[in-house]
């Protein structure tokens, strides 16, 4: 990234020095596990780009914005609703939490057993490398999973911008009005934030930019069904990844320009992988930027990552928001509907998972599924088990596994990968 950055990152408050130190390593994972790949697509030039400006010109074009009126509100989760930040002309970007950082300041803040996301957030925060997180005019917090409730607590002393919305974590009546009664109070904040006024107009350009994204992404996704995949999951997950950071209209052309590509690459039977390469699906966590450990250790092994049920995904894209109503009470009402189907770990009982985990894996024609678990996260560890045994009975093999973002267990790793491999075959 350009010199010509670091005014811009110094007046954000960030630790040139440490920042430096962060980009390096970012760089060089970058071109030793994604630019070595072979037979890559090349709209996948535009994501390298992309990448290689996201604390740079992405981040200037933020606070372009902001000059002109435009406000920036970080997240840490799917059930944040996009279409009513859109809606008041706001851009919705994820904070990153996929790599460990200032790790011994953050003990002094969580104790130990807290899952790496949770750490990485405060990571970012402490060793003041995170520009997305300096930029924002308002973060927002959730009360999904334990650890992240009561860690907002602490982060609300170490930024002056926490929003905390409430979730419910029952799928019932009195659940989903919580949800209702949570997006509305989201709507008066964001709409005190800008001081625009969220009409039916202005959301239903919100709900636009937002399904128009995931449309594409659902383009994507049904491609990788093919053999040869035309992408490699590596590439996939980037993808999913940018989403959260790139400007939605200009993604979501780049996505499509993409899936035009891969849509000439299967009419010519080419691929990323070879052909017949083992098909595995991957279900958990999520990784976020930039977590990529686990599918270059499965890629890296021969075989290829057909889908994602992950929030860094496709619980995350999954379902398009009903688009028709023509006043707010109607829309909002179906954001709220489109939101209470997300089907993450939090929830009690959760029976729809495994179903999405099958579905996608004959969507995809995956022969394994590997659950991925963060170390010290329970509700994926505890649903892991049930899930497994569910998507078992349909005969396909699961292989659990839970891990952190350091590489020390790389190799270990790649073992059992390996013999995974080498029973589905
Ligand atoms: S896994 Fe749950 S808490 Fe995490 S981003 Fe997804 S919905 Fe939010
Ligand atoms: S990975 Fe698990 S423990 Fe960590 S924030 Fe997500 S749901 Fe919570």
């Amino acid at each position: 990234m350009s010199e010509d950055y670091k005014a811009m990152w110094q007046s954000l408050g960030l630790d040139l020095a440490a920042h430096d130190q962060l980009l390096e390593v970012l760089g060089q994972g970058y071109q030793d596990i994604f630019l070595s790949q072979q037979a890559r697509p090349e709209g996948m030039e535009y994501f390298n780009f992309v990448m290689s400006e996201v604390h740079g010109l992405r981040i200037k074009e933020l606070i372009d914005g902001q000059a002109e009126g435009k406000k920036v509100v970080g997240s840490f989760c799917v059930f944040v609703p996009e279409e009513i930040v859109r809606a008041t002309g706001a851009t919705l970007v994820g904070l990153c939490t996929g790599a460990d950082f200032a790790t011994e300041e953050v003990d002094k803040y969580l104790p130990r057993n807290t899952c790496a996301l949770i750490k990485s957030a405060f990571g970012f925060k402490l060793g003041k490398v995170c520009p997305y997180l300096e930029s924002a005019d308002m973060i927002v917090g959730e009360n999904t999973c334990d650890g992240k409730k009561k860690s907002y607590e602490t982060l609300n002393d170490l930024v002056p911008n926490l929003y905390v919305m409430d979730l419910p974590q029952m799928h019932t009546k009195e659940g989903k009005a919580l949800l209702a009664a949570e997006y509305d109070r989201f709507k008066k904040a964001m709409e005190e934030l800008t001081g625009v006024e969220i009409t039916a107009e202005r959301l239903k350009e919100g709900i636009a930019i937002v399904n128009n994204r995931r449309a594409a992404m659902h383009r994507l996704y049904k491609l990788r069904a093919s053999d040869p995949a035309p992408i490699s999951g590596l590439d996939a997950l980037l993808i999913n990844q940018v989403a959260f950071y790139d400007d939605p209209v200009r993604f979501t052309g780049s996505v499509n320009k993409l899936c035009d590509e891969l849509e000439k690459r299967i009419a010519q039977g080419e691929g990323a992988t070879a052909k017949g390469a083992p098909r595995l699906l991957f279900s958990g966590c999520p990784m976020a930027v930039p977590n990529w450990k686990l599918p270059w250790v499965v890629e890296s092994a021969g075989a290829v990552v057909v889908g994602e049920e992950s929030c860094v995904g496709e619980r995350g894209t999954r379902n398009l928001t009903e688009a028709s109503g023509e006043t707010v009470e109607e829309l909002m009402t179906a954001i709220v509907d489109r939101y209470w189907k997300i089907d993450c770990a939090v929830f009690t009982p959760n029976p729809e998972r495994p179903e999405h985990i099958k579905q996608m894996a004959a969507d995809y024609k995956a022969q394994g599924v590997i659950h991925y678990g963060l170390q010290f996260c329970q509700p994926y560890a505890m649903e892991a088990i049930p899930v497994e045994k569910k998507v078992e009975e349909g005969d396909l093999p699961v292989l659990r596994i839970d891990t952190d973002y350091s590489m020390e267990d790389a190799e270990q790793l790649k073992t059992r990968v390996e013999a995974f491999l080498e029973m589905i075959a």
